[in-house]
């Protein structure tokens, strides 16, 4: 493809672009496939030759496309939002053109250098502590993207275990690193994301998942007692991973009870996961959720969840990044650059070295929809999710699980498991709605979650009408 036929195909991309996300509206939700159907589209060899353009997108339409689930769907419920805006989308497209691979300061000044300011800009935004800002006087923080939240775990648990060993070996010089892996022990509660388990097995260390109170929130002394427990067992307590916005039901970890237990223990470091709710504190009404986030020393949150971004853009910042980059670095000859003591190179604040130029995407979302245009966004989807949960309400057959403080309702019929889990099944086997299940406080729920960008009160009554009709129908068929 020549530069010519690229401004065309690229054209016509935009409009099939278009066509499909005004479409796609009357489409089900969800694809009524089995698994391998592509399988039987498609050739199990790749093509010798070059293919005509036409007969490519041709088997996009008729072959791949029937198979997506539209996660951009008005009536699709389900997980957290995908972040999606045409400005983001412009920001990637210029991003895959310029085609850089951003590891240092050198392989591409502007990639590093937007990033920086990016993050900056969005740390102010939410308010985070002074620290974490690494344009304000006196910090030793700053704030890199990354590609996942659980990336974002991964590399702070990392710096922790990095500081633990630091810190036992400055008692035992002559103890080989690997040697103090069994001492050390993480905690997060039973609400945090599965990123946390997964990153310590990767990390081969304990983790003591605790039970959070009947809110789901991880208190104060459910963490000193553990933690108390375990050093008399001669363990060393070294990383406290804590959510703002818990994946199951939204829930808040008491930050402002952890945080003081954490700074009085000799070598803990504290994580704050914010991965959906993280971009709301944008809105100065909901920063009282982030109560106590001055005692964290890293804190994430998604804005290809909950800020319009396109995955991937996972936002990380650090109080102290020598502790971050000093479990990360390594230094060969071929990546080194005569700039490197007055810049950053964003290679050593992360697991793999090839980047992406992600800020941009970030960039043109800040820059087009401005600050008040995202709170709107923001306070859009919270204002559509009460009104949600104002209408469960109304139906007794129905109970609300969660306190409702964002885009998230938890709700359930008001009896045993199975027949939510029938519900469920049948309500998504329909395609007219996509939700998904989790258990609160014992109980198999429903998470309804506000998801489109353009969400308003129509498809919120429509999704409630087909809750309703489909529990009626469902109700109607179980014996008396
Ligand atoms: N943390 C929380 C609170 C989440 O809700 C999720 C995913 O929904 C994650 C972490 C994992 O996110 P990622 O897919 O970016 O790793």
């Amino acid at each position: 493809m020549d530069v010519e036929e690229f401004r065309v195909r690229g054209k016509e991309m935009v409009d099939y672009i278009c066509a499909y996300l005004a479409t796609m509206k009357s489409k089900r939700v969800t694809p009524n496939l089995d698994p391998g159907f592509l399988q039987k589209l498609l050739p199990s060899e790749a093509p010798q030759e070059p293919e005509e353009w036409d007969d490519i997108m041709e088997d996009v339409d008729t072959k791949i496309m029937p198979g997506v689930t539209h996660w951009q769907h008005p009536h699709f419920h389900a997980y957290f939002p995908s972040g999606n805006s045409f400005p983001s989308i412009l920001g990637d497209m210029l991003s895959d053109a310029i085609g850089c691979i951003g590891f240092s300061w050198a392989a591409s000044p502007s990639c590093t250098e937007l990033e920086t300011i990016v993050m900056n800009w969005f740390g102010k935004a939410i308010d985070l502590p002074s620290d974490f800002i690494s344009s304000n006087p006196g910090s030793k923080g700053g704030g890199v993207i990354q590609g996942s939240a659980s990336e974002c775990v991964l590399v702070s648990m990392l710096s922790a275990r990095n500081e633990a060993i630091k810190h036992l070996k400055s008692k035992n010089p002559d103890i080989e690193d690997s040697a103090f892996l069994p001492k050390l022990v993480a905690y997060c509660s039973k609400e945090s994301h599965s990123c946390v388990e997964k990153t310590a097995m990767i990390l081969l260390v304990k983790l003591r998942i605790l039970e959070p109170d009947e809110n789901c929130s991880l208190r104060g002394k459910t963490l000193l007692k553990a933690m108390q427990e375990d050093e008399e067992q001669g363990l060393l307590p070294f990383f406290v991973s804590t959510t703002l916005g818990s994946t199951a039901c939204c829930a808040f970890d008491n930050l402002k009870e952890i945080g003081p237990i954490c700074k009085s223990k000799p070598c803990v470091w504290l994580h704050v996961d914010g991965a959906y709710a993280g971009n709301a504190f944008i809105c100065p009404e909901l920063k009282p959720l982030m109560a106590g986030i001055e005692y964290a020393d890293s804190f994430n949150t998604n804005p290809n969840k909950w800020l319009l971004v396109n995955f991937d853009c996972s936002c990380l910042w650090v109080r102290d990044k020598i502790k971050l980059t000093s479990a990360l670095v390594v230094d060969p000859l071929y990546l080194q650059h005569s700039k490197a003591n007055e810049s950053i190179d964003y290679r050593h604040w992360g697991i793999p070295l090839s980047r992406r130029f992600r800020s941009l995407k970030l960039w043109f979302v800040m820059r087009k929809y401005g600050l008040s245009g995202l709170q709107q966004y923001i306070r859009n989807h919270i204002r559509l999710a009460k009104y949600f949960e104002s209408l469960v309400l109304k139906d007794k057959r129905f109970e609300v699980v969660n306190d409702v403080k964002l885009g998230l309702v938890c709700f359930r019929l008001v009896g045993p498991d199975s027949i939510n889990q029938t519900l469920l099944a049948t309500i998504n086997a329909s395609g007219k709605l996509h939700m998904i299940p989790s258990m609160v406080k014992g109980k198999y729920i429903i998470r309804f979650c506000v998801v489109s960008e353009f969400a308003n009160e129509t498809h919120i009554e429509y999704a409630w009408k087909i809750i309703s009709n489909f529990a009626t129908r469902l109700i109607g068929t179980l014996p008396k």
